[in-house]
């Protein structure tokens, strides 16, 4: 069946192209990591999908490309306003289809995705501009025009949310779009193209090809008919998409992996360095800035852990439905054997674990303890690889210096989490961290015009307000002389 009913939501799991259903000979099958229940069979696309995706974007280009930022913005807000109309379907079907919180999904990452849509529109129609400045007379006009189609490749931690945070400066930047969600959570897409059909979108400016990534991926990035690549994933895949983009020239937005510090100075106000040590646990441990690295100073060491360990052992893990949970599933058992297997080699290497360790058998095979790894040696896998599940490590340290060095001792940069009660010192301790984003005394406060992506390893280039108009418009600088007017 190509229409499956998720949660009392019915969703179409083939591609959209050029504004029509179309499926594949072939599916793979989806399942829930709430409860481990297939949710049905999705199209798995594979090059001919791929390419008559980007053919439909192609020809839809040059309308969509013409229309002003106020006439695309109409539709643009048509659209986020039917994200908001539909707000609870996209949240069951989301947290069905990736375990993240259902309370999340409604209060936060649905009206996220509703923004992400008119926040880049309502920007291009009333802040994209350039003050004209003259040059010997002559006048520099500054202008961000579209480029062309845009493929767009995401993961399954926040399947919807990272999507639209592309599609919507694309789209408003007059691009045309083909998607390809991620295989182990692909049904909000697929709900999502629905709503660009209602509100108006022109067929072929919007495209989603299901699949898995080698298959339906890599044929949208080795095309040399497309004008840029944003991915979002891992570090080993950014490899061979960048490879791939290297053939065509096409520009790359690229945001990876982390292995961020949450680093606690002696002068932290401890409860809130412990509330934020256990945030860092938030969607099972499946963020990409989550600071996973506990850097503690050592005068306060043993009263961070004693009051860490009381706090770790009131968290509520659950069925991601109920109201009260705090920490869900993990997405796929494959997903926890991996995670289960960083443990199990932390320990080999001398590491201890001193809190979780393993799956949550009450609650069945999808469920990882929130876990607490330390003294792991210094350089091993543990406090070097992105885990990407509920694991914590904790190591101590003693000058801020050495705690800077520390923090900076990894090939990623994403983020970074302060603790201080002494506001100058923690400027002075940002200043030499290595990272796209620095929390203080806070963590995953974002705002859509701040820049955001990462350092070293976690990534390349930066989105978010005019950055990301930056990235999928060309910027165009046209000259007017002085001279040669007729009238
Ligand atoms: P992944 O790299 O395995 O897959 C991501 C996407 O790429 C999927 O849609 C997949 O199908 C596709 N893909 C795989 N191989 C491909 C290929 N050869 N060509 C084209 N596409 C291909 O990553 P994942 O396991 O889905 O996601 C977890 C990773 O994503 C973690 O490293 C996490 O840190 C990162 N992430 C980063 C951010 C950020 O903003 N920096 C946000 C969320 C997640």
């Amino acid at each position: 069946m190509s229409v499956i009913t998720v949660a009392g939501v019915d969703v179409d799991t083939r591609h959209w192209i050029g504004g029509q259903r179309v499926a594949s000979a072939d599916t793979f099958e989806d399942i829930s990591p709430v409860d481990g229940s297939l949710l049905g069979k999705v199209s798995r696309g594979g090059r001919d999908e791929a390419q008559a995706a980007i053919a439909a974007a192609r020809d839809a280009f040059p309308g969509w490309a013409r229309m002003t930022t106020e006439e695309r913005g109409q539709v643009l807000f048509r659209l986020a306003d039917l994200v908001e109309e539909h707000l609870e379907q996209l949240s069951i079907l989301e947290t069905m289809d990736n375990g993240s919180l259902l309370r999340s999904h409604r209060r936060g990452v649905m009206p996220r995705v509703a923004m992400n849509i008119r926040f880049f529109a309502e920007y291009a129609i009333s802040r994209l501009h350039h003050p004209e400045f003259e040059t010997r007379g002559h006048t520099n006009h500054v202008s961000w025009d579209p480029s062309g189609v845009t493929v767009i490749i995401t993961p399954w931690n926040a399947p919807l949310m990272l999507a639209t945070w592309r599609i919507g400066p694309a789209l408003a930047a007059g691009d045309t779009v083909v998607l390809k969600p991620p295989e182990w959570a692909p049904l909000t897409a697929s709900y999502f193209a629905d709503l660009t059909a209602q509100a108006g979108l022109p067929p072929g400016v919007f495209n989603v090809v299901q699949g898995l990534g080698p298959e339906a991926g890599a044929p949208l990035t080795e095309s040399p008919d497309i004008a840029r690549i944003c991915f979002t994933g891992s570090v080993p895949t950014a490899k061979v998409i960048a490879r791939a983009a290297a053939e065509n020239l096409v520009p790359c937005s690229f945001e990876l992996g982390g292995k961020s510090p949450t680093v606690i100075l002696d002068d932290a106000d401890l409860d809130l360095a412990v509330d934020l040590a256990v945030e860092q646990y938030d969607n099972a441990g499946q963020v990409c800035l989550a600071g996973t690295r506990l850097l503690v100073q050592e005068g306060i060491a043993d009263a961070f852990i004693a009051r860490f360990r009381e706090r770790a052992a009131q968290i509520r893990q659950g069925d991601p439905r109920d109201e009260d949970t705090q920490i869900g599933p993990n997405i796929h058992t494959a997903h926890i054997a991996r995670v289960q297997g960083f443990v199990d080699r932390a320990k080999a290497d001398g590491a201890t674990v001193a809190y979780g360790g393993g799956v949550n058998t009450d609650l069945g095979a999808h469920y990882f303890q929130p876990t607490l790894v330390v003294d792991a040696p210094a350089g091993s896998e543990i406090l070097t690889e992105e885990v990407f599940g509920p694991v914590l490590t904790m190591q101590t340290f003693g000058s801020d210096e050495e705690g800077l060095a520390l923090a900076n001792a990894t090939e990623f940069g994403l983020a970074a989490c302060v603790v201080s009660g002494n506001r100058r010192r923690a400027e002075e301790f940002c200043r030499f961290l290595v990272a796209g984003t620095i929390w203080v005394n806070c963590f995953f406060v974002r705002d859509l015009s701040a820049p955001f992506g990462g350092s070293k390893k976690s990534g390349i280039g930066r989105e978010g307000g005019l950055w990301s108009f930056d990235f999928y418009a060309d910027v165009k600088n046209t000259v007017y002389s002085p001279h040669g007017w007729k009238e």
